[in-house]
């Protein structure tokens, strides 16, 4: 490493091609090449196990999720996340009346999706099942080398440090986030969110009954068509279009059984949505 020492200002740079460089300025962040980005884990499928659409189901749904998930785990590597949902919903409908900020709500959401990811740690621990922090994603070929399958909480551990949104106060990188964020960090085979409906509808099927359901479709063209209501929170859109790696995120009805591992096969159930 070269050191240089400035004339005028004296101050001291390494030679590196930021050297100097405020690195906001527009024309160099467009002009700066870079290696491309690695797939750390690229044979391993992220499922997002829903809050309010599967977790809060308890009997209900789960064990029949669970259990699919579990005859999947000798044909795929698969880490799962978990979502917050209703106590995340009643948690954060306090906190707003009482003058939270969002990095309060984060932090609230964070311990609930949490809670999710250590009950749903416990039902898998006769197939493997072993709850994981976010640091230890650096040691999934462990887990998965040992036949486990891991779990972690889907939201982004952001917490204090939450971004106030432009609206409200409710946080708006919740575990669908944390969950598309992961997938990108690692460089995922798929990212697939199991909910309680088809997949994307033009509206929400639960309170539009017109609401026609798409099959397919670009994050950008999504973004831009600004629907009422979305099936995943609205930054997924943002950060799929934004990914170096990740080419698509998929939505499947979990109540229907089978559909797990149609999408871990790669099969096209629910919706796909891509990156244009
Ligand atoms: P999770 O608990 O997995 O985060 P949510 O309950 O937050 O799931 O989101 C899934 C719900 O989103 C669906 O059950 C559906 O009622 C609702 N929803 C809102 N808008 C749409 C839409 N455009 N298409 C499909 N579902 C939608
Ligand atoms: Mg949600």
């Amino acid at each position: 490493m070269t050191l240089i020492r400035e004339k005028d200002s004296k101050r001291l740079h390494i030679k590196s091609r930021l050297m100097g460089e405020s690195l906001v300025g527009k024309s160099f962040l467009e002009g700066l090449g870079a290696a491309p980005q690695t797939r750390l884990f690229p044979d391993v499928n992220i499922l997002k196990v829903g809050g309010q659409s599967i977790c809060d189901r308890g009997a209900k749904a789960l064990p029949a999720i669970l259990d699919e998930i579990a005859k999947n785990r000798d044909r795929h590597k698969m880490l799962i996340t978990t979502g917050g949902g209703t106590r995340s919903r009643h948690i954060y409908a306090i906190g707003l009346e009482l003058g939270m900020p969002t990095g309060i709500l984060a932090k609230f959401g964070n311990s609930i999706s949490e809670q999710n990811a250590l009950l749903v740690t416990m039902l898998l621990a006769p197939y493997g099942g072993m709850k994981i922090g976010h640091d230890d994603i650096v040691k999934l070929p462990n887990y998965l080398a040992e036949g486990g399958i891991p779990i972690t909480h889907g939201m982004p551990p952001y917490d204090y440090f939450a971004l106030p949104p432009a609206k409200g106060r409710i946080p708006i990188h919740r575990t669908d986030v944390g969950t598309i964020v992961l997938a990108d960090l690692i460089g995922a085979q798929s990212c697939i969110f199991i909910k309680d409906e088809r997949g994307l509808y033009t509206d929400d099927p639960k309170k539009n009954p017109h609401a026609e359901f798409i099959p397919e479709i670009g994050a950008k063209t999504l973004i831009d068509r600004d629907y009422e209501d979305l099936i995943v929170e609205r930054p997924c859109l943002e950060i799929l279009q934004n990914s170096k790696v990740l080419d698509r995120i998929q939505i499947i009805n979990g109540l229907e059984k089978g559909n797990i591992t149609r999408a871990l096969d790669g099969e096209h159930v629910g919706t796909m949505i891509y990156r244009e």
